[in-house]
């Protein structure tokens, strides 16, 4: 495949850690341009306005009838985005029956329930070669964390020009992730979602959380860009006690959505069975939610 070579007047005159004025001026023109960006899935769904859409489900696909029990949910509490990965990247590379990925049986759920329930699709994408399974029913291609600097990636889903949530990874600065979002950028696919998803720090104060929730990136990067950026407080705890006052902090600092986690019985979620919230407590949460957002003029949708 060709590679669009950009030549540009670097002067890394100043090479810092952090983002420079040579950076924004240089090296992330793009990603840190003064233009507001929405990303619009619909008239009335909208990321980067005074509404903060919802994005919940399980962590995978695992069967029809968890998607359907997990839609219905939704639908109650009028939220208006599925996830749930048919591809997933594992932190291990061992499976078993409960461990494993449903792939494109995976998405063919996805379809129905998108078809029965009218409810948009978030999925992540893996790899290239899943890309045309996976294109024929997301409405927005989640690019991982762990595939953040996977740059082929980014260059194939910019050109698809769906809506792409770019997540951050664990180990990465924000000039590292303005730095993929430029990739996407350049490809001339502006349709562009940052998601904080949690950071590796020394100590998380529980033997089970692996990362804590970057609050501050959310204000950061709001200085900096004007893409969209979402929270995801359920793969940042790994907890669900946790994800509660992690989303209202997400809210108060300037989210422009939020992913979580959620399973009919989070104990038999089939992958992270500690992080998913239970029906009664994504009501509890949404509910809360929907308060507080008011008070900084939001919406949650
Ligand atoms: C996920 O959203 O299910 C996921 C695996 O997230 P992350 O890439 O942030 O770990
Ligand atoms: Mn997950």
């Amino acid at each position: 495949m060709k590679i669009k070579i950009i030549k540009k007047k670097l002067s890394n005159k100043e090479p810092t850690k952090d983002i420079s004025r040579d950076d924004i001026e240089n090296k992330l023109p793009l990603s840190t341009s003064k233009n507001k960006r929405l990303v619009k899935l619909s008239k009335d769904i909208i990321f980067g306005s005074n509404l903060i859409p919802v994005i919940a489900g399980p962590n995978g696909v695992e069967s029809m009838e968890l998607m359907v029990k997990v839609a219905k949910q939704l639908k109650k509490n009028k939220i208006n985005i599925i996830r749930g990965h048919a591809y997933k990247p594992l932190t291990f590379p061992y499976r078993s029956k409960h461990y494993s990925e449903t792939q494109s049986k995976g998405m063919d759920i996805m379809d129905t329930i998108k078809k029965e329930f009218k409810l948009k699709v978030v999925t992540e994408l893996t790899e290239i070669k899943y890309l045309d399974r996976v294109l024929k029913t997301a409405d927005i291609l989640q690019v991982g964390s762990r595939n953040m600097q996977n740059l082929e990636l980014l260059r194939e889903v910019s050109r698809t020009k769906k809506p792409i949530i770019l997540k951050r990874h664990f180990g990465s600065s924000l000039r590292d992730l303005l730095g993929a979002a430029e990739h996407i950028l350049v490809e001339g696919n502006f349709n562009l979602i940052l998601c904080e998803r949690g950071v590796s720090i020394p100590h998380t104060h529980r033997s089970t959380s692996r990362f804590a929730l970057d609050v501050q990136a959310i204000p950061a990067l709001k200085e900096i860009s004007n893409f969209p950026i979402i929270s995801d407080p359920s793969h940042a705890s790994f907890w669900a006690p946790w994800v509660p006052p992690l989303t209202y902090a997400s809210i108060s600092a300037g989210c422009d959505g939020l992913i979580i986690e959620m399973h009919p019985t989070p104990k038999k979620s089939h992958v992270d069975p500690l992080q998913p919230l239970n029906f009664i407590e994504f009501k509890k949460l949404i509910n809360q939610s929907r308060k507080l957002s008011k008070v900084f003029g939001r919406k949650i949708i």
